[in-house]
């Protein structure tokens, strides 16, 4: 049996979240796997798909609508709304998903390098305390699977666009003769930190995409792919 997906906040009740393996993805954007919507018990939730520009915009889910709903030139949403299902596609770029059980309220967001370079994920969980009086240290984070610093090869411009922001000293970048590698977990992971999570309360999947083609799929690895891996959360 091909494992579909992984579960994520598997250890909350009230909340669902999964990260779909290779075997639960579909062609592009948006994400659409009625069999991985279905064991989860998530097939009647209302879908929110974001387009995913490499940018930083967050979108407020404030009701439940009836149909699917698309949001241009959005990168990430929170809701404190049961039954609204958020979702974003990948294929190396990393999820990250945040949930306040304290305030009942979730946060589901796509960074890649881009997005991380423009804080997106200490946006969201900045937007939560916001928007639902989240307190940082109540706040759950889960970061990736993604491609990881084993695999995530750049060249120097986005070497330089972190170097000017990062203090690399703490190996979140390494320069291997005129390769650079950039850890980008661990950059969000910090970026977390920072905005005041407790550090016990960022999770970091050990799985990259790119260097287990027996489980995901990779857009690096593999020179591009139709297929997208998708990511979901839903308060129920
Ligand atoms: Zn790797």
């Amino acid at each position: 049996m091909k494992q579909l997906y992984l579960e994520i906040f598997s250890e909350f009740s009230g909340v669902k979240g999964f990260f779909s393996t290779k075997y639960g993805a579909c062609k592009g954007s948006p994400y659409y796997h009625e069999a991985v919507f279905e064991k989860q018990g998530l097939a009647g939730m209302q879908r929110i798909c974001p387009e995913q520009v490499h940018k930083n915009h967050i979108q407020v889910i404030r009701e439940k609508g009836d149909g699917p709903v698309t949001l241009p030139g959005t990168d990430g949403m929170i809701t404190n709304v049961p039954g609204v299902l958020l979702t974003t596609v990948h294929a190396d770029c990393l999820p990250v998903w945040f949930f306040d059980p304290e305030k009942k309220a979730i946060g589901l967001v796509h960074a890649g390098w881009r997005g991380t370079a423009a804080g997106i994920a200490p946006k969201a969980a900045r937007l939560m305390m916001e928007n639902y009086g989240s307190k940082a240290g109540d706040i759950y984070a889960y970061i990736g699977p993604g491609i990881s610093k084993c695999c995530f090869e750049t060249g120097p411009e986005v070497y330089e666009e972190f170097r000017t922001a990062w203090d690399f000293t703490s190996g979140m970048a390494k320069k291997q003769g005129e390769k650079y590698y950039i850890d980008l977990k661990g950059i969000n992971q910090r970026q977390l930190k920072d905005a005041g999570l407790w550090p016990d309360k960022i999770g970091v999947s050990g799985h990259c995409t790119c260097c287990e083609p027996e489980l995901f799929c990779s857009y690096r690895r593999e020179g591009g792919t139709y297929l997208r891996m998708g990511a979901g959360l839903c308060l129920l």
